[in-house]
């Protein structure tokens, strides 16, 4: 017999797959290419059983969902006393890529945007090179149950046109919030950025965030609670930067976007959600992903202030 929530998926995905609204990441030429009609969706619950409808297996870049996972990593590393005095957690309000550091001491208002991202990625221990980036593709293929790997081409587009990330981690330095050489950091936030997911991949990395980081599929721990509890946190209130507020009305559920084309959402000690669709909003969040999360949320009643 056919599962129920296989159906829904199913003909969610044949009922959103025409909205055909948005553009493709420009700054990368393979996700600029990338075929505009594809559209994945995948759910894994916390029991770790996993059903996905469309394109759930294409691969793509995991781009600033990349925050939330190294965010968690920083402060495993650090404690969060330590990444707060470097990284605030207050929503900014302003798009994902602004030059937003707060006066007089430079302090990033949170660690989703991208002067927060890279200074997230300078605290994490392995001091830039091989050692931190392979610490954070092993910890992302701990959450996602299978080997990932960074997409070199992928990672070349990023470094030859971050001008404005560059700019920023120099700004970050002289601030002395990144305290070595930014271009160590660059290196590994770019790499971060450039490790080739699927729609799959995101719905069991947003599960081991909804089982209190523990990987429903493989029974690893990945992150501890507390840690689970600040990412989850920042994720509501600044995954989608100048969208978090309309999201929060609409969805009212933590969330991270992608402009590779990627949305994972979680629903804390349920189930994590995760959507591909390389079309881009103005605020670099997909927008089949959008509508098909909304309707999720709509269907089921998981905002936060839906009564059960
Ligand atoms: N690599 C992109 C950047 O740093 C990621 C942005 C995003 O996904 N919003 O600009």
């Amino acid at each position: 017999m056919r599962s129920p929530v296989q159906d829904y998926l199913d003909r969610l995905v044949d009922q959103i797959r025409p909205v055909d609204e948005g553009a493709t990441y420009q700054a990368v030429p393979s996700a600029a290419a990338m075929d505009r009609n594809l559209f994945g969706l995948a759910l894994t619950t916390v029991e770790g059983h996993c059903y996905a409808s469309g394109d759930a297996e294409h691969p793509f870049s995991l781009q600033s969902i990349s925050k939330a996972f190294t965010y968690g990593m920083a402060l495993e590393d650090l404690g969060p006393d330590k990444v707060h005095e470097k990284i605030d957690v207050e929503p900014s309000g302003d798009p994902f890529n602004e030059i937003s550091l707060q006066a007089g001491t430079g302090r990033p208002d949170n660690p989703m945007i991208n002067a927060g991202a890279i200074t997230t990625t300078s605290l994490i221990k392995g001091r830039g090179g091989r050692d931190r980036i392979g610490r954070i593709v092993n910890t992302f293929s701990d959450a996602a149950g299978r080997d990932l790997k960074v997409s070199e081409s992928v990672f070349k587009a990023e470094d030859k046109t971050g001008h404005r990330n560059r700019a920023l981690a120099w700004l970050l330095r002289s601030f002395g919030i990144l305290e070595s050489d930014p271009e160590l950091s660059l290196q590994d936030y770019f790499r971060q950025c450039s490790i080739l997911v699927t729609a799959k991949d995101l719905s069991m990395m947003a599960a081991t965030l909804a089982n209190q980081g523990v990987n429903p599929a493989t029974g690893e721990r990945v992150f501890s609670p507390q840690v689970v509890r600040w990412v989850l946190s920042v994720m509501s209130t600044c995954g989608m930067y100048d969208d978090a507020g309309t999201w929060a009305i609409e969805v009212g559920l933590p969330a991270k976007s992608g402009v590779g084309g990627g949305l994972l959402v979680v629903v804390p000690g349920q189930m994590g959600v995760g959507v591909f669709s390389p079309p881009l909003d103005e605020h670099g969040m997909s927008v089949r992903g959008g509508v098909a999360i909304k309707q999720i949320a709509t269907d089921f009643g998981l905002h936060y202030g839906d009564v059960p």
